[in-house]
């Protein structure tokens, strides 16, 4: 769209004279006094003013040209007061041709404003946020057209710089469009990984700073803008052809990308709005912000879930568009970051939470994510604390602030005040008292109080995790994911690469054994180098064995890789995701041909073990079958559950929505105990269930003896089976299966209370 040449010659230029006044000689104040009296000579009004937004939800008159000079800095009117505070409190600009004939307006005797009638009031916008309102009146009943309207809004959105620069008013007074002050907050959410971290933010897509909103050549800017746009499309095209790609970097799933794909595609709308911008005088980045923060601020007071959900599309797209505009699409991973990272993102994946230095990272607060998200799952491996779902944390953080993930209470404290402060810092102190206990009761027995032994291993997927089976005082390593040191790779680490990890592992694990799970990729877990991994969905997709069956050749590798590493020593093999016996044996067919053949060149493990994860309920209808092969059984929850339930692992929606503890999977469990038990085959849960103690406690009394979990959940789950009686645990837990409740968490918590079970 374009706009006729005398249109835009005016508000272009009362850009260019409004940003040369910013840019020149003077305090801000004096400027901003320049500023208005401009615009009131440019827009034939005889009043200016301009509001800036102060801590309390309060507007303050800060400059004005028109209104009595003494009014500067003592009117004030809250947010909703007035003609200038429902500017404020809608986020969207009011043309009156008669102000004083609005229900909303508030005579202010000091100002002398009584004799105006006709104005004009735009928010002042910057992310979104209500930081000052413009307005412009006249004494005569005037009616603003659409073009000077547009003028003033552009006005606003670089007037927004400098009021944002903190040189008007202390950045800390400015306040958030929802009315909460850049002072403490607290945002719940909820805990994907324990702990506590303390440290700064750290925005994992950092908003595209601009530096440049005033455009030299409106031609230019429109130019740009097309071939952005251009990139742009042919970066969606290329998703949309992808089906099931999760490459929006946020994690969304297809059916929002192609949402959002069909919203750019067909509302030519939001491309004239910015095109319409840069016509009146904007540089194309300003242009997309402004019409962006025009649509967040009008799209803050919606409800509606699935219009706030095409916002969040929208939102993406703009930053996309802004990316592709000012070329910065590097991960603030690789740039220069504070030595205790809080980062924040809508959501992210595990490769690429690798990417950022962990011992710098300190916790992760972000708006989606579920509990098993491998992200998740990560983290936890890295000690690090996650709180998912919370909502509204990207619109509320700025990068710099200094943040607090108290995942343990499901909550994030930004900003938080000195006393926050001071008691976390306790909770801190008293977090390190316990560790320094789990750490005294690392070589104590995992035993009951009626003297039953419980087996407890690590979940391990990175080197650093390894030393963790030592300290701890694990019997041994019960999952080492292998596709984690794939996934952290830019290239497909050959057999030498390979080989030399894994003996590392064993080393590292002196002696301990170690159970590597062969590579278990997809569904979220994708590796950089594997262009066409994407589908519709992939959690039930072509994944895991289905791949490295299909492509036996990197199966092969690893396992040669894994034989020469385990050369004199006990290999332990287990194959993921076995839908069905015949997988089980056509993968175990590979690993004995590699076996004859490594052995042809010297290299002879000194046992081998060969299991398989429970993960699809399919299976266990061919449990007889399968008991009499496997050397080992590990029950991989995480993905069991969500086939018995039909619910996706990472949908945060889903979150919550079936329990772990319910009377279904107990049965599951139960009867695979008993199989397993009458056949000899050992049994291990290995899913994230059994870190968590209560779920432990209860996995104990169905009968289970062996556990594997991220490395800070060993001490709290010796705690706990070190203070229980199994056999009473087991009666309780007997008695609870036939239960038609939801979940039987309330009652085995009330249980572990009665019986002083420490949780
Ligand atoms: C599981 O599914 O429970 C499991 C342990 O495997 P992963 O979480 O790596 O898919
Ligand atoms: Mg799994």
């Amino acid at each position: 769209m374009s706009i006729s040449p005398a249109a835009v010659t005016g508000p272009r230029r009362l850009l260019k004279r409004v940003r040369d006044v910013m840019a020149g000689p003077g305090s801000a104040e004096e400027r901003l006094g320049k500023i208005v009296t401009i615009i009131a000579a440019d827009m034939v009004a005889e009043v200016c003013s301009v509001y800036v937004m102060r801590a309390g939800e309060v507007l303050e008159l800060f400059a004005t040209c028109g209104l009595a000079a003494e009014a500067v800095h003592r009117t004030r009117l809250r947010t909703g007061e007035g003609i200038v505070g429902y500017v404020a409190a809608h986020a969207r600009p009011l043309n009156l041709r008669d102000a004083q004939s609005h229900p909303n307006f508030a005579y202010r005797p000091e100002t002398g404003e009584e004799i105006y009638h006709s104005m004009i009031g735009v928010p002042i916008l910057r992310g979104g946020r209500i930081i000052g309102v413009l307005a412009v009146q006249n004494r005569t009943e005037r009616q603003y057209t659409e073009d000077e309207q547009e003028a003033l809004e552009n006005v606003a959105m670089v007037l927004a710089e400098m009021v944002a620069g903190g040189e008007l008013v202390n950045r800390d007074e400015l306040i958030p469009a929802d009315g909460i002050a850049l002072l403490p907050l607290r945002l719940s959410g909820a805990r994907l990984a324990p702990g506590i971290g303390k440290g700064t933010a750290v925005l994992h897509e950092p908003r595209i700073v601009i530096d440049r909103m005033v455009a030299e050549d409106p031609q230019e800017e429109l130019t740009r803008l097309r071939e952005a746009m251009r990139g742009l499309q042919k970066h969606l095209d290329r998703m949309v052809e992808a089906v099931g790609s999760i490459d929006l970097g946020g994690g969304e799933d297809t059916g929002d990308i192609l949402d959002a794909y069909r919203m750019i595609a067909k509302d030519t709308g939001w491309l004239n709005r910015i095109t319409e911008a840069v016509n009146t005088g904007l540089t194309a980045e300003a242009a997309v912000q402004k019409v962006h923060d025009d649509t967040r601020a009008r799209m803050a007071q919606v409800t509606d879930p699935y219009l706030r959900e095409r916002l969040h599309d929208l939102e993406d797209l703009a930053n996309r568009l802004l990316q592709h505009l000012s070329g910065q699409f590097q991960s603030p991973a690789f740039g220069n970051l504070p030595d205790d990272i809080i980062l924040v993102a809508r959501n992210i994946g595990p490769a690429e939470l690798l990417d950022y230095d962990h011992t710098r990272l300190r916790g992760l607060a972000l708006e989606e994510g579920s509990h098993t998200s491998h992200v998740a799952i990560v983290a936890r491996a890295l000690d690090i604390p996650v709180l998912g779902g919370v909502k509204g944390v990207l619109d509320k953080v700025e990068g710099g602030d200094p943040l607090i993930v108290d995942a343990d209470n499901a909550q994030l404290f930004v900003r938080p005040s000195e006393d926050v402060r001071s008691v976390i810092d306790g909770a801190l102190k008293a977090r390190a008292e316990r560790k320094a206990l789990y750490a005294r009761m690392r070589d104590l027995p995992a035993q009951t109080r009626d003297d039953v032994n419980i087996s407890l291993n690590i979940n391990a997927g990175l080197l650093i995790d390894v030393p963790h089976v030592i300290e701890s005082g694990a019997d041994g390593i019960g999952l080492y994911r292998t596709e984690i040191p794939f996934m952290v790779r830019s290239a497909m680490p050959d057999i030498e690469d390979q080989t030399r990890l894994y003996n590392r592992i064993f080393d590292q694990a002196e002696g301990r054994p170690v159970v590597f799970r062969t590579l278990d990729v997809g569904g979220d877990k994708l590796l950089p180098y594997w262009q066409d991994m994407t589908e519709e969905n992939p959690a039930m997709g072509w994944r895991s064995i289905r791949i490295t069956l299909d492509r036996p050749a990197v199966l092969v590798h690893q396992l040669r890789a894994l034989i020469r590493a385990a050369h004199d020593r006990d290999l332990h093999v287990m194959f993921p995701m076995i839908a069905e016996v015949a997988e089980f044996r056509a993968a175990k067919q590979l690993l004995d041909r590699q076996l004859e053949r490594e052995a042809g060149r010297g290299f002879v493990p000194r046992s081998v073990k060969v299991g398989a994860m429970l993960e699809v309920p399919a299976l266990i209808w061919q449990a007889n079958s399968l008991l009499g092969q496997v050397d080992f059984l590990s029950v991989g929850t995480n993905d069991l559950l969500q086939f018995m339930f039909a619910a996706d692992r990472g949908n945060p929606r889903l979150e919550g929505r079936y329990d772990t503890l319910s009377p279904g999977v107990f049965t599951f469990l139960k009867h695979l105990v008993e199989l397993c038990s009458d056949r000899n085959v050992r049994l291990t849960i290995c899913g994230e269930m059994a870190g968590r103690p209560l779920e432990a406690m209860a996995l104990i009394g169905l009968g289970v003896r062996r556990l594997s979990m991220a490395p800070a959940s060993v001490g709290p789950v010796k705690e706990m089976v070190r203070s229980m009686n199994a056999r009473s645990v087991e009666q309780y837990v007997l008695s609870l299966l036939d239960s038609p409740g939801k979940s039987l968490r309330s009652g085995l918590k009330a249980f572990a209370i009665d019986h002083g079970v420490k949780l």
